[in-house]
């Protein structure tokens, strides 16, 4: 799991999660998850009660000395007292029972252990003065990667055959001051997107293809559509069929997620390139105005639009650009150019009739996605400014020939900018 930040600085949190094999016994190591748990438990157990707020310096008060007498660390003290009081927070807040404290786990504090990157060994410091090192078992680029971040805290857990530690690592990132905006239009088969200068003129479109047609097996493929066509409207109920869509998806997700890691790679380092701010569609007013993409049934289609968002907005916050999103609605259904309706004219091209503006479904929808952000946030763009034409060399180079007949380049651009 990884997120961004929000705080003084900006930031990115990303925990490293690995098994890790104790040099030697456990039994320490076990001995001291124990030990944690059952004092977290009897914190737990005496603040349930409490009326009044559950201060820090007040648990400390009350709980810091017993819990160092018990051969407990001053931090591991400290985690304790906090862990208990978020375990009780949070239960009262879902109207949740006591919590009642089975598995090991103990969270860590960044004075209480010691990693080595170059050895990829964790030594961690235990009750009574006790210490376990633990070889961290992954590959050597996995950790790489976290070099130069700083630790600052970490889980380590028993499942009851093996040990996991997840450590959490944060870097600081520069902001980008926004020079560009990027909208970008998802769809099953594709990532649309356009960079607009704050002008208003466009200044590169582009598009990727996702991995997700590939990936589907042709058997699965034609399996999956005989499945929505012969249960045109119901088979979402039925549960056989759900059943089996969902497993093919499990198999979908873990084929493509490396490929939708590179897709929001690649996004983000264009965005980097030009300062753009991105613009996303918001997927809450998505599911709440129901799919244009009939086509491809929503289960799939939703978790690969989350996932691809997903990667987008964490790389480019990793690279101190802004992620914004809008509501997508009326973005492929209505014209750029008027504001009217717009139809479906041959694959994937949509044309008005009130003005005869044609054009690629994808490449309306950002632009329409770039207008709407600019009259939500008028100050980072000019509103009502008419995109200018661009020069034919601003065609990118990334579309020609490239199989994308349907995105029709040249009839966007001279419908879209004559006028
Ligand atoms: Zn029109």
């Amino acid at each position: 799991m990884s997120y961004p930040v929000r705080g003084e600085e900006p930031a990115v949190v990303e925990a490293l999660k690995v098994r890790a094999l104790p040099e030697g016994s456990c039994d320490r190591l076990l001995e001291f998850l124990r030990l944690y748990r059952d004092a977290v438990q009897s914190v737990v157990d005496r603040i349930w009660g409490f009326d009044e707020g559950l201060f820090k310096k007040k648990l400390h008060r009350l709980f810091y000395s017993d819990l160092v007498k018990l051969g407990l660390r001053a931090h591991h003290a400290k985690e304790v007292y906090l862990y208990a009081r978020s375990l009780v927070e949070s239960a009262r807040g879902n109207g949740g029972r006591k919590p009642v404290l089975r598995r090991l786990s103990a969270r860590v504090d960044k004075y209480d252990y010691k990693l080595d990157l170059d050895d990829m060994t964790l030594t961690l410091k235990l009750h009574s003065n006790y210490e376990v090192r633990l070889r961290l078992v992954t590959s050597r680029e996995r950790v790489e990667k976290f070099r130069g971040w700083s630790n600052y805290e970490l889980v380590v857990k028993y499942d009851g055959e093996s040990f996991w530690v997840s450590i959490y690592f944060r870097r600081a990132v520069r902001t980008v001051k926004p020079r560009t905006i990027m909208s970008i239009d998802l769809n099953f088969d594709n990532v649309t997107l356009a960079v607009f200068a704050l002008s208003g003129r466009l200044l590169k479109l582009k598009r990727f293809k996702t991995p997700h047609r590939k990936v589907l097996t042709h058997r699965i493929w034609i399996w999956i559509e005989r499945i929505q066509g012969r249960y045109p409207r119901s088979w979402r109920f039925v549960k056989g069929v759900r059943r089996a869509i969902e497993r093919h998806g499990e198999r979908i997700r873990n084929i493509s997620w490396d490929c939708i890691h590179k897709l929001g790679d690649l996004v983000a380092e264009l965005a980097l390139k030009y300062c753009s701010i991105i613009v996303l569609e918001d997927l809450e007013k998505l599911r709440e105005n129901g799919r244009r993409d009939k086509k491809f049934n929503k289960r799939l289609g939703l978790w690969f639009y989350r996932r691809v968002q997903f990667c987008v907005e964490y790389e480019a916050r990793e690279r101190g650009l802004k992620v914004v999103k809008v509501d997508p609605r009326g973005t492929s259904s209505r014209c750029p150019r008027c504001g009217g309706r717009l139809f479906e004219d041959g694959y994937r091209v949509l044309r008005c009739r009130k003005c005869s503006f044609i054009g690629d479904r994808d490449v309306i929808a950002t632009v329409n996605l770039y207008r709407k952000y600019v009259s939500k946030y008028p100050r980072c763009g000019v509103p009502g400014v008419a995109l200018n034409a661009p020069e034919p060399d601003e065609v990118p180079s990334g579309m020609r020939g490239n199989g994308y007949e349907a995105m029709k380049t040249t009839s966007i651009y001279m419908n879209l900018y004559e006028s």
